[in-house]
């Protein structure tokens, strides 16, 4: 979803526009600080910021900060599929992610002057993450090296930003992000997934319900793992889990270390039998994994629908409490929240469970 975002372009110097980009701390206002600075210093038509997204198995490019002439700033939220395309549609992009370097081109703009300049964004391990685009006339020499240097002050800082948002073992995003963001991420994944919202046929499959899932996943008998292996093969079991789960889910949903052998997905809109099977793909991902020295592992997950009108904790703990009887009733299953409640094996009242969780 598009959001049109007015903003104070304030004229600072090039070390006050400096100190302004690294007091950020959040990755939208970074991005958004980026293009309105560069906008003021170059004066170009327009600046776009675009994002890579893997989507259903192929590279997409979502133009994630738009600044247009007319200095109105459109951010898009990475659920916004219906704005993406294709990143092979245009051969510049797939020129700039082959060579890493800027790639300039006439633009159709109109105009005969006007050029695209594409410069390639690099993220934490250096990969091409994105493109930053300028349209303008020529750039001259000075311009160009302003938005090279930006580029890297903001690739460097991303990183920054990357590493404080991470868990340091498994490199999953940790507890304080999800207490940071939690509210956020529902909110995008909502409004991607407006139920009045036309949508065309590239709307994601099994969005269709509107839901919104959140898993607690907790490694079963994880003690004994120590116990007979040490803490340094623990430490690869969770490790080498969170490789599993990175691959096992797509790159909307968002993984989570909560902390000792806990973890929590947010998977973005899917249906109850999609959401299901994603879940129970991961158990089975897990179940097959022949861990080194360690061998077989298994682990137990509980899941809730999120409802909009609930406080995380609330849902949270109703993923708890599948958690809890999947633990109490063989481990190494998959329990829907709202499917123990219809069946009567978990009452609707909350309660406090034992299974050490948060
Ligand atoms: P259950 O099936 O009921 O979940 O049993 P469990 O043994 O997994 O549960 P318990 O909560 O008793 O034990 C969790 C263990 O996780 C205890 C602790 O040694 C281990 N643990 C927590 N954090 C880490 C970590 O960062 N590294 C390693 N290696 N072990 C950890
Ligand atoms: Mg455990
Ligand atoms: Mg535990």
């Amino acid at each position: 979803m598009a959001r049109k975002l007015k903003f104070g372009v304030k004229e600072e110097s090039l070390l006050e526009s400096v100190i302004h980009l690294t007091s950020l701390r959040e990755n939208e206002s970074l991005e958004i600080s980026l293009v309105t600075t560069l906008n003021w210093m170059i004066r170009p038509r327009k600046i776009v910021l675009y994002k890579i997204y893997y989507h259903l198995g192929v590279k997409e490019v979502l133009p994630e900060v738009v600044l247009d002439d007319a200095g109105l700033v459109v951010h898009f939220d990475e659920c916004d599929f219906e704005a993406m395309t294709r990143l092979d549609s245009r051969a510049a992009f797939v020129e700039c992610q082959t060579t890493r370097k800027a790639v300039v081109s006439k633009s159709p703009c109109g105009s005969a002057d006007c050029y695209d300049y594409i410069y390639p964004v690099f993220g934490n391990r250096e990969a091409v993450i994105g493109f930053f685009e300028v349209t303008c006339d020529q750039l001259n020499e000075t311009s160009d090296k302003l938005i090279t240097g930006f580029l890297d002050i903001y690739h460097n800082y991303l990183s920054l930003i990357e590493d404080s948002q991470r868990d340091t073992l498994t490199g999953l995003l940790n507890r304080k992000t999800f207490d940071n963001n939690i509210a956020k991420i529902i909110e995008i994944q909502q409004q991607a997934d407006m139920p009045q919202k036309k949508r065309g046929p590239r709307r994601r499959k099994g969005a269709e319900d509107g839901s919104h899932w959140l898993a607690v996943i907790d490694i079963d008998f994880f003690k004994s793992v120590n116990d007979k292996f040490g803490h340094l093969y623990g430490d690869e079991v969770l490790l080498l889990l969170a490789r599993i789960m990175e691959k096992t889910f797509r790159q909307q949903d968002k993984l989570f270390r909560f902390g000792g052998e806990e973890f929590v997905v947010v998977l973005a809109p899917a249906s109850f039998d999609d959401a299901k099977n994603a879940f129970e793909r991961f158990r089975r991902n897990i179940e097959e994994f022949n861990f080194p020295q360690v061998g077989k592992v298994t682990i137990s997950i509980g899941f809730v629908r999120i409802s909009y009108h609930d406080i995380p904790s609330t849902f949270i703990g109703h993923a708890d409490e599948a958690l809890y009887y999947a633990k109490h009733n063989g481990r190494n299953q998959v329990c829907s929240y709202e499917m123990l409640v219809q069946e009567g094996k978990l009452g609707t009242v909350s309660r406090e469970s034992d299974v050490e969780l948060f």
